[in-house]
């Protein structure tokens, strides 16, 4: 009788292939290496917890590359003589490593203060994941642990997609200036093929008290809230309400759109042209021309495979 082939993984009992199971094997064979028996598994307990959660494989083995500073990140990539900069291409202020990735960068700590309570409030200046985590499994609690993984997940692997066959895709981001009371935006449009179309850099000067919670709420502090609000079909009784159902009316009126909240890494262009902003007299409006500031980001969305791109 013929019987096909078939690639078993021997190291979990059901043959097949787990981060769980790899990592036991890689730490059987450190201990086998010290002249300590395999049988000892003494899987330190935060890795347990962390396999115990009830995430997809590709979140547990991210977080076991991050935890082992496995990760391309900036820094780990200039120490294999891969780039020369380690500096976080989103911030442009610090090296680049796992943890300024996913906690102590802008981008993450934005991420985090929308996400509950406990997390507003936490220090950044945290700097092990694996003590971090169980600082957090403390605090949080098990249940929200799993979604803490998705999200560190999402925050470092999102990446700018192109929009679907002929469609548009328009990214925006703002920041505001509380002391001077303005706010700068910054806008892209690109098509199917990456090429950019318009790009917006512009301020709203004098932006007093209330329109500036309200635009800080729409644009920026609160956007990932807004944009669900925006999609939900009930009626949005919020302070913001208002500008919620609006939008959702504007948006009814024209025909297949759809609003989307993005993660900065997905985001990187347009959070630049509305930092850029900063310098800015007057609004500019470039037409299927790019400004400096941006070329590189936008080339590299352009041209990166879905995921590529972030390594570069
Ligand atoms: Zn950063």
């Amino acid at each position: 009788m013929e019987v096909e082939d078939k690639l078993v993984w021997s190291y979990d009992e059901k043959g097949q292939f787990s981060v769980k199971s790899a990592y036991i094997l890689e730490f059987d064979s450190k201990r086998a290496k010290r002249g300590e028996t395999s049988r000892v598994r003494e899987v330190d307990r935060r890795w347990k917890d962390m396999w115990k959660l009830k995430v997809p494989e590709k979140v547990k083995l991210f977080m076991w590359k991050a935890g082992n500073e496995i990760l391309p990140t900036r820094r780990n990539l200039q120490l294999r003589k891969i780039v020369e900069d380690s500096i976080c291409p989103i911030c442009k202020e610090i090296e680049e490593t796992v943890m300024h990735v996913i906690w102590q960068c802008p981008a993450a700590s934005d991420v985090w203060a929308e996400f509950n309570k406990i997390l507003q409030k936490w220090s950044l200046n945290e700097d092990d994941l694996l003590s971090l985590w169980k600082k957090l499994v403390d605090k949080v609690g098990k249940a929200e642990m799993g979604e803490i993984a998705s999200v560190m997940r999402e925050i470092r692997n999102q990446v700018w997609k192109k929009p679907r066959e002929s469609f548009i895709k328009a990214n925006w981001d703002a920041t505001v200036d509380q002391k001077e009371k303005k706010m700068r935006i910054g806008v892209m449009i690109r098509d199917e093929e990456g090429e950019v179309l318009v790009v917006v850099e512009g301020h709203q000067r004098n932006v007093d008290q209330p329109a500036v919670a309200k635009s800080y709420a729409l644009w920026k502090g609160d956007a990932q809230l807004i944009v669900k609000a925006v999609n939900n079909q009930e009626e949005d009784r919020s302070v913001y309400g208002s500008i919620v159902e609006a939008s959702k009316k504007l948006i009814s009126s024209w025909k297949d759109w759809s609003v989307e909240f993005v993660y900065r890494n997905a985001n990187e262009a347009a959070h630049t042209l509305a930092k850029e902003a900063l310098h800015l007299d007057t609004e500019i409006v470039w037409i299927e021309e790019t400004p400096n500031c941006i070329r590189n980001i936008t080339e590299r969305e352009r041209t990166c495979k879905e995921g590529s791109c972030l390594y570069q």
